[in-house]
């Protein structure tokens, strides 16, 4: 079963043309890891498919549900803002720079949004909350204030975060590049955790040890195209493609 599908994705910024005809189909289980040197525009393409950003063209469904298509004339046509918001629900996002409410408790950032959007009751969202919270191991910092934590707890709270809306895709961009080498350590433990309980996810990621040993299959993007793309251990240890090999020379 498709979890994601997105054909021939294009989108300009001005006159900079940022993804060139990108297609990636995501299963239900699937871990993905989207690797390639910076400004490829792998962070475009995971905002687009969140509808972060808008696409110009192409066409993106998730879940069988269509959010974007191509109109008769040949440009995108988004689905009704509804229908997307219901979409968007089902997608949890992690971002490099945790991002997470600074004026909030641990918890209080867990059960804002399910309390908000999903109308669940405090008592529920706090019992949820709690039970993410020992599954990250950060527990006993419920009460702390993201200022108290380190960046590899707070990224921990904001994975927790995301999973508090119970998504059925979770999306990671660069989620440890803002870490000291110490810190990745222990968010990318929880990572492979989500993994191994078969969570479909996709990974932009420059954690090529993780990409190999955690993905099913790993994305090359240069320049706004995938350029190779299979099993994560094939295209890592033997990559097909001069850039591929060439930008893998370079983070190994
Ligand atoms: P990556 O995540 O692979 O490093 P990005 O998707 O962030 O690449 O960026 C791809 C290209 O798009 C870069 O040239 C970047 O400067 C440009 N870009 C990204 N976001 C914007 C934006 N909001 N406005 C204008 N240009 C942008
Ligand atoms: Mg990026």
């Amino acid at each position: 079963m498709y979890m994601i599908r997105a054909l021939d994705i294009y989108k300009n910024f001005g006159h900079l043309k940022v993804l060139k005809g990108v297609s990636l189909t995501v299963e239900k289980g699937e871990v993905v890891a989207i690797i390639g040197p910076s400004g490829s525009g792998k962070s475009t393409f995971l905002r687009c498919l969140n509808r972060l950003e808008t696409i110009d063209k192409g066409m993106i469904e998730v879940e069988g549900e269509i959010m974007v298509q191509n109109g008769p004339d040949g440009k995108a046509v988004y689905s009704d803002e509804n229908r997307i918001a219901l979409i968007r629900r089902k997608m949890g996002m992690v971002f490099q720079n945790f991002n997470l409410f600074p004026h909030k408790s641990v918890l209080e950032n867990l059960i804002l949004a399910p309390m908000l959007v999903n109308k669940v009751p405090r008592e529920e969202a706090e019992k949820k909350a709690l039970e993410l919270l020992e599954k990250v191991g950060l527990k006993k910092k419920a009460n702390n204030y993201p200022f108290e934590l380190s960046g590899g707890q707070q990224q921990r709270v904001a994975i927790a975060r995301a999973l508090a809306m119970n998504p059925d895709i979770m999306c990671f961009d660069e989620p440890t590049s803002a870490l000291d080498p110490e810190l990745t350590g222990e968010v990318l433990k929880v990572m492979k955790d989500l993994a191994l309980e078969h969570m479909t996810m996709i990974v932009v990621t420059h954690e090529i040890g993780f990409a190999r040993e955690v993905a099913n299959r790993v994305i090359f993007m240069d320049n706004g195209i995938i350029v190779e793309e299979g099993i994560a251990k094939e295209v890592i240890d033997n990559p097909k493609n001069e850039r591929t090999r060439e930008f893998l020379s370079k983070v190994l």
